[in-house]
């Protein structure tokens, strides 16, 4: 949660071909326009000062097949047409002097136990982002028609309340005045202004809404304009509250108007006490608020684009390292009770039913892609993975589609998901974006050396229409489960470009073969193996990494640790049922304090490098059970992606045998 302080179809082409250049480089951004021609690309790209080497696909050029994350996709697509645009929108209207169409929901959106958070109008802006998303993902026109509809209304209420500012605050801009002025605050009203804002930007540029632009714009001004009389230093004293990505949303908006005075607010909105340690490669996170920080580096990496200082870049890169390399959990989350804690401390968080806060890894996965989209490296795809399957897609309740808030460690815990018109927390809102993208991070295209990329980094049952090329590519594969992916090409005519496969870090070789002959072998996990040659129409390209079980130890221990197979993080499935629906849950701050009657959990005996041999397939695709192993009695191991509606655990201590 927000910390709680005192204190298909073508879109219109309504944003111009040069906006749309500009934006290829955001990794947070994705583009419904046609792709450019790369030569007009590559020129307008230097109005960056440090474009991206890769370019993404637009997500309206990328559609999922059958799988587990098409399946994701439509759960959530369900649940985005059942909540009601007036009901998120009845405060934005009331606030403008306009009378409400539908009573406002619950939850954070409007009940007193959240009041002080002042999260009230958050939704809508996720809901904007993630509508823009699946529609781009589908081509669903009914998505467009309530963005469009609430682009529409928040225009409205804009024109009603004559300053640019749109809100939903109870006290309407009581708790901004008083951030500007200096004063003690109740809340995070910034926080969620940015997803306003981000879901303007995201109307425009997935849905063609020009309104959208002109609202988005407009809100800026009024922000610049609002804050024009701080100092510095009163500036970055208001930056003590959380603030959500307005640093990363301005540059955004910049790219749109072309207004200096955007980026001015874009830098003003940098936080030094996070941002200068963190450039000169100093890990001060201990104690900090984790989903405070994640999109403050999203946004350094933006501006890095931007601006060309390098600085920015450090900062991003430095966080992105120390975060994942000594502050994540196996599967790629991070955070107890949603703060960063020292990491020798892991033994002691890991009890905790409050780790892993689900906005953290979607923020992180944003931070991935951005860092990937400036330096194309294998690890970043690696994190990516792992993360998308243990977090994003576990996040999801495969019977209701409602997601989690806090993905748990507590031995012997299960998982909680939000209700769906009750609850509203942060990680609902990230929570319906999530599942709308899973298009946007399996190809990239990259121009380096001067000929054409293509990178796979995921393998996800997909087609792929690369415009210029003239090219489909249909991938098909069970992966993760099997160790197996089929990449088949269609192409008008032959065309050339380097196929980059990522062979995965988990992964001790990785093979290839093209039209069934074997081509390429590589030995080097958490690298790319380069197919570059003219390839033809029907050419037919078969991968294969050998997946195998081993365990990860939890940071800083040698006697607990994690089942991973491949990327995929196991759970031992300690039964005790909960009724699908019983398991949906109002209060994210009671997770912890319901469903705890004490479970046995069994420890494992024997060392961590000889336990993986002694767990064996239990007969279905990604089950296994260790055998002789678990103390006083062995279990079955299942995904933490599929497990739902029971007690697991996901660390287990280890006694020698
Ligand atoms: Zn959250």
């Amino acid at each position: 949660m927000p910390r709680k302080k005192l204190s298909s179809p073508r879109p219109s082409s309504t944003f111009t071909r040069r906006e749309a250049i500009k934006l290829l480089g955001s990794g947070a951004l994705l583009l419904a326009a046609d792709p450019l021609p790369a030569r007009a690309a590559a020129r307008s790209a230097t109005k960056l000062k440090a474009a991206p080497v890769m370019e993404e696909f637009p997500l309206t050029d990328v559609r999922l097949l059958a799988g587990p994350f098409l399946e994701a996709q439509k759960r959530d697509e369900a649940y985005i047409l059942k909540l009601e645009p007036d009901r998120m929108l009845c405060n934005f209207r009331i606030n403008a002097g306009l009378k409400p169409k539908a009573p406002v929901y619950g939850g954070w959106e409007s009940v007193q136990t959240w009041a002080d958070i002042r999260a009230h109008g958050h939704t809508l802006g996720h809901y904007l982002t993630a509508a823009s998303l699946m529609y781009a993902s589908t081509g669903h026109n009914e998505l467009k028609k309530r963005v469009d509809y609430i682009v529409g209304e928040l225009k409205e209420c804009q024109d009603a309340g004559k300053t640019g500012l749109i809100c939903a605050f109870p006290d309407k801009t009581a708790q901004i005045d008083n951030l500007i002025a200096g004063r003690r605050a109740i809340g995070v009203p910034w926080y969620t202004l940015h997803k306003v804002f981000a879901g303007l930007r995201d109307a425009h540029l997935l849905c063609g809404n020009s309104r959208a632009r002109t609202v988005l714009v407009k809100f800026a001004d009024w922000a610049v304009d609002a804050t024009k009389g701080m100092t510095d230093e009163q500036f970055q004293r208001m930056l003590g509250t959380e603030h959500g990505g307005m640093n990363e949303v301005l540059a955004d908006v910049y790219t749109l108007s072309n207004d200096p005075k955007h980026l001015a607010l874009a830098e003003r909105f940098c936080h030094k006490t996070v941002f200068t340690p963190l450039s000169e490669g100093r890990d001060a996170l201990n104690g900090l608020h984790s989903n405070t920080q994640i999109p403050k580096i999203v946004g350094f990496e933006r501006l890095y684009q931007l601006t060309g200082k390098r600085e920015y870049h450090a900062a991003a890169e430095f966080f992105w390292n120390t975060v994942t390399g000594t502050r994540s959990f196996a599967t790629g989350g991070n955070g107890d009770n949603e703060h960063f804690f020292p990491i020798d401390t892991f033994a002691r968080h890991v009890s905790s039913a409050k780790t892993m806060e689900t906005c953290c890894s979607y923020n992180m996965l944003r931070l991935t892609r951005q860092l990937f989209a400036n330096e194309p490296m294998a690890a970043y795809g690696d994190y990516y993975e792992k993360t998308l399957y243990n977090t994003i897609l576990a996040s999801q309740d495969p019977d209701t589609g409602m997601m989690t808030y806090f993905q748990s460690t507590r031995q012997g815990y299960l998982k909680l998901f939000c209700t769906p018109f009750d609850s509203f927390w942060c990680c609902t809102g990230t929570g319906i974006e999530n599942h709308g993208k899973y298009g946007d991070s399996i190809y990239f295209r990259g121009r380096a050396d001067g000929g054409d990329s293509l990178y796979v980094n995921l393998f996800i049952a997909s087609t792929l229409n690369w415009k210029e090329k003239k090219i489909t590519l249909t991938q098909t594969t069970s992966f993760p489960e099997s160790g197996r992916t089929r990449l088949e090409i269609k192409a008008s005519s032959p065309q050339n470009f380097a196929l980059r496969l990522r062979h995965p870090v988990w992964a001790s070789t990785a093979s290839v073969r093209v039209n069934g002959a074997a081509v390429e072998s590589s030995s080097r996990p958490g690298s790319y193996l380069v197919l570059d040659r003219r390839w033809k129409n029907g050419d037919v390209v078969e991968v294969d990494f050998p997946m195998s079980l081993r365990l990860e130890l939890l940071p800083g221990t040698t006697d607990q640790a994690a089942v991973v197979y491949g990327p995929i993080v196991l759970v031992g499935a300690l039964g005790r049922e909960v009724k699908p629906g019983d398991d949906l849950h109002i209060n994210e701050r009671t997770i912890g304090s319901v469903f705890n009657e004490p479970i046995e959990v069994p420890t494992f005996a024997g060392s961590v490098s000889d336990i993986p041999a002694k767990i064996k397939p239990a007969g279905a695709p990604l089950v296994f059970k260790t055998d002789g192993v678990g103390r006083p009695n062995d279990v079955t191991l299942l995904p933490y992606y599929k497990v739902a509606h029971q007690h697991y655990n996901m660390y287990w201590k280890i006694q020698s045998a």
